[in-house]
């Protein structure tokens, strides 16, 4: 504590426009390390609610349940897997909007563990870019398809400064587990420890629907906030990259 005072201190004795550009303080102050994975929170009391594979049909919906009941969640999105971003630009920015985390899957979902460095950025560049089309930000955080970490995947993360995300509790709802089944595997997890952050996919019905609303319950049950990815790894100011960015006014993939 005495340690990150210190640093806020020295942080705060810079001039206030050295906040708006990336500085070593800040990157020292950060929680985590780029190109390093980190699979769950970094303090108790929290719970992640994380879905990937979006934006999809149900988006929009996800996010009316989430804000209906005053949570925050993180939407891993790709550009292409279900259909081109750019039809659901809507739903996208609804969820920006809305103060949830918008954070990178990659734009075509492969296997990143078994690519090259330049396809690796591509894929990460061409996502970049549709989020600053859609709601001018580059995204800070990804979680890569198949929680694929090998290859040179990290080693491109760190050069981009990427924070990898995976998880910590298997909701199963991609390998046609239940919602009931889910339910099973977060009260095995426990709501004791570091918070959860769980692998779950907006692509399925029972997941947006009734493995959500049982979250928010058992969230509320067992006192713990539902908050973003970088909020609960004490980085809520981290959740995208510095800066602005222009628009290439493409709106097709
Ligand atoms: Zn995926």
């Amino acid at each position: 504590m005495l340690f990150e005072s210190m640093i806020t201190a020295f942080a705060f004795a810079l001039c206030a426009s050295a906040r708006a550009v990336p500085n070593p303080v800040e990157m020292f102050k950060r929680a985590h390390t780029p190109g390093t994975v980190i699979n769950k929170c970094s303090k108790p009391g929290v719970l992640a609610l994380a879905y990937d594979d979006g934006p999809y049909q149900y988006t929009s919906s996800l996010v009316d349940t989430l804000d209906k009941a005053g949570v925050k969640g993180t939407f891993f999105y790709t550009g292409t897997l279900y259909g081109c971003i750019y039809n659901q630009k809507a739903a996208v920015k609804k969820a920006y909007d809305s103060g949830h985390q918008i954070a990178s899957h990659t734009w075509t979902h492969p296997h990143m563990g078994s690519m090259g460095a330049a396809q690796i950025r591509s894929e990460m560049e061409k996502v970049e870019q549709a989020f600053v089309n859609i709601f001018g930000r580059k995204p800070q955080y990804v979680r890569p398809p198949y929680l694929e970490t090998g290859g040179q995947f990290l080693s491109v993360m760190r050069e981009m400064n990427y924070t990898v995300i995976t998880d910590d509790v298997d909701a199963g709802d991609w390998n046609n587990q239940s919602p009931q089944q889910s339910q099973q595997r977060f009260q095995q997890a426990g709501a004791g420890g570091n918070g959860h952050i769980p692998l779950m996919h907006e692509t399925y019905q029972g997941t947006v629907t009734t493995l959500t609303n049982w979250l928010i319950n058992w969230a509320k049950t067992n006192n713990l906030k539902i908050v973003t990815v970088a909020e609960c790894l004490d980085d809520a100011d981290g959740a995208y990259k510095p800066g602005t960015f222009p628009s290439n006014g493409q709106t097709t993939c």
